[in-house]
């Protein structure tokens, strides 16, 4: 196992378990910076970082958030989250140097954030005191004490493959990249998290799910892991006032943890309007399944909540079960699910990209298929 120095950056409890449970496959060396209070520290001290240094409560003096009443739910959003508020005046402008500065005197060789839009903003400041870039992963493995990374380009249409050559690389992870708990004696030989990439593609020693036979898999993430690391408060100064919070307003958001979801059904803009939506709703209820969407039915329509879109610019899936309606399988969505065990695609187009990747389809009409499928359900 190699001792390579590995930080990760965590904002929250569920972030925090991933991050470190997934570099604790890539090294034993591995530690956390935490924000937001006892409960991501801890998160993270319980899958086996060997320190944790929460950070407290970071105050810009020159804007009293507290008079400006509750914190908004979206709290994370402007890097404030945290269930005990303790982070409610915190910019990544603020302190991301500091936080560099700590990454540096700790010697992280290889700082991982998640790929949020808090994570991917610390990350691109501390990489830049670092005087680094920060990259984000869709696979990572440590080859001869170097990171090597490959990411999505050019819209998800190539696979980059990087070797990062800084003595301190930054790189941001997306939700269920990095997904499992792997106690050492299991692990692969090369360590590799797992990839949003396509089968053909994935680096050499791959993914751990394939790694593993599926009921050590099932049985490894439900074992309880080692909490023997420290937990330290620490304090980050704030030199730098380059941004002050002016207001804080709640933005509508779903708690949704696809990445965990056994069965996800996608609809896509094969649907016409937003209450056809409800075909949808009626199988996902027979099917226990959750609700997901292409990146048109949240960004162009707004009928669901950007938390649900998959693919190379929102959310990694890896269910038993993906039901793709009405979406065509293009490749910066596909990548999202080309993990799920089963595709099934349900297209009008007997051409439809889509049908390339599913493991079973139907050329129909959405409205009419649906309707007798749920009922063949019931
Ligand atoms: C940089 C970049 C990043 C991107 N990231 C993402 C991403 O993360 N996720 C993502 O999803 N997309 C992403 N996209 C967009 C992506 O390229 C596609 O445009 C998008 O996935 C298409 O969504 P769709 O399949 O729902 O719609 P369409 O491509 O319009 O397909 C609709 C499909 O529905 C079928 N259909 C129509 N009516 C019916 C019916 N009645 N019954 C059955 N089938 C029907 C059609 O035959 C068609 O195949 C990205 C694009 C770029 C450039």
């Amino acid at each position: 196992m190699s001792n390579y120095s590995i930080w990760v950056v965590a904002h929250e409890a569920d972030a925090a378990a991933e991050l470190v449970s997934g570099a604790l496959c890539l090294s034993s060396n591995v530690n956390a910076v935490t924000f937001g209070g006892e409960a991501v520290a801890k998160a993270a001290q319980a899958q086996g970082a060997l320190t944790v240094l929460s950070v407290n409560a970071i105050d810009t003096p020159a804007t009293d958030v507290s008079a400006m009443g509750t914190p908004a739910t979206d709290v994370s959003a402007v890097g404030t989250s945290g269930p005990d508020n303790t982070l409610k005046n915190c910019l990544p402008e603020n302190h991301s140097k500091a936080l560099a500065k700590l990454l540096q005197e700790r010697n992280s060789k290889l700082t991982i954030f998640s790929a949020t839009a808090t994570g991917r903003l610390m990350a691109g400041m501390v990489a830049s005191h670092l005087g680094t870039s920060a990259y984000n992963a869709a696979s990572i493995t440590i080859n001869d004490d170097t990171p090597v990374i490959t990411s999505m380009v050019y819209g998800g249409c190539a696979i980059a493959t990087r070797r990062l050559l800084s003595s301190q690389a930054v790189i941001t992870v997306g939700a269920g990249v990095l997904g499992a708990v792997l106690p050492e004696s299991q692990e692969p030989q090369a360590s590799a998290l797992s990839a949003a990439l396509p089968e053909s593609q994935e680096p050499q020693a791959s993914a751990l799910s394939s790694a593993l036979p599926e009921a050590a898999e099932s049985e490894l993430a439900l074992s309880e892991p080692q909490a023997s690391g420290s937990i330290e408060q620490i304090d980050l100064s704030v030199n730098d006032n380059a941004a002050v919070v002016l207001e804080v307003k709640p933005r509508k958001t779903e708690s949704v943890n696809l990445a965990a979801a056994k069965r996800v059904i996608g609809v896509g803009r094969g649907f016409a309007a937003k209450e056809d939506l409800e075909l949808a709703f009626n199988l996902a209820s027979k099917l226990d399944a959750e609700l997901a969407c292409s990146r048109p039915i949240t960004e162009s329509e707004n009928w669901m909540a950007r938390e649900r879109y998959i693919g190379v610019s929102g959310v990694v899936v890896k269910p038993e079960l993906y039901i793709a309606l009405g979406i065509s399988g293009q490749i910066q969505h596909m990548v999202g699910v080309n993990q799920a065990k089963t595709i099934i695609a349900i297209n009008k187009d007997k051409n439809a990209p889509v049908f390339k990747q599913a493991d079973y389809g139907i050329v129909g009409d959405i409205y009419e298929v649906l309707p007798v499928l749920t009922s063949a359900l019931s």
